[in-house]
């Protein structure tokens, strides 16, 4: 859930502002008054946020580190009964890209041309928390997970029947074609599996899930450039109290 922000109007009325609004005024959406909204550090301080000077992520790496919420155990779902279940996250983000040389044609020594390819080395930053889930929610996230896989499996499996078809049909009209193509196809299947490796997508059940972990939904709007995995669920050990 991202982050609330309120402001009092004279009337009474709770106008929602975002933090991008701070400093500037808005009209009251009950009697059209216009409202000051504060500074952003004001803003998060009044939400109840206790790092409103620190990065989201950095925010949620503090919490973390000092077991304060949402990291007290609770569940980031229903926000009422203790987490009996952690599913790993690894949030890598791209701090910086350094371009060592930018690539293209170049005249070599021993005359000729050289293709060069644009060469870069990269700084990623790795943040790893866990999503903190009670058993009922726990069951709802796993349902999504399952229902996930199985989706990818159906548009794998008819995708697969499609193109055996295509090929039979090739086939009878031109074998040495139909040949052409399966190499192509061979081919091509490896390197979508090299893409796939260094390009994981990110499904929109995790993002609707660790979305409701705070400041989450802040922390990847930041990032222009990430990497999101998560990991196997695993029960947690009760905790001595
Ligand atoms: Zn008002
Ligand atoms: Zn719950």
């Amino acid at each position: 859930m991202a982050e609330k922000y309120f402001v009092e109007c004279a009337c009474g009325t709770q106008v929602r502002v975002a933090l991008h609004e701070a400093g500037t005024d808005k009209a009251c959406h009950s009697c059209h008054r216009s409202v000051r909204i504060p500074d952003t550090i004001t803003l998060q301080e009044s939400s109840g946020d206790p790092y409103p000077l620190i990065r989201p992520i950095e925010k949620i790496n503090r919490t973390l580190q000092n077991k304060e919420p949402p990291f007290d155990g609770v569940c980031h779902h229903c926000d009422e009964v203790n987490a009996a279940y952690g599913t790993p996250v690894d949030f890598n983000v791209l701090v910086k890209r350094e371009m060592d040389h930018d690539g293209g044609i170049r005249p070599s020594i021993t005359g000729g041309i050289v293709l060069e390819i644009a060469a870069a080395t990269e700084f990623w930053e790795n943040h790893a928390f866990p999503l903190l889930l009670c058993t009922d929610c726990y069951h709802a996230f796993e349902s999504d997970r399952n229902n996930s896989r199985f989706k990818k499996r159906i548009v794998a499996i008819s995708v697969t029947i499609l193109f055996i078809a295509l090929l039979i049909f090739v086939f009878l009209m031109d074998p040495i074609f139909a040949a052409v193509l399966t190499f192509c196809s061979f081919i091509g299947l490896i390197i979508g599996a090299l893409f796939k490796v260094s390009h994981q997508k990110v499904e929109p059940y995790v993002i609707k899930w660790l979305s409701e972990i705070r400041w989450f939904s802040e922390a990847i709007i930041m990032e222009d450039e990430y990497k999101l995995t998560i990991g196997p669920s695993e029960k947690l050990k009760k905790s001595k109290s």
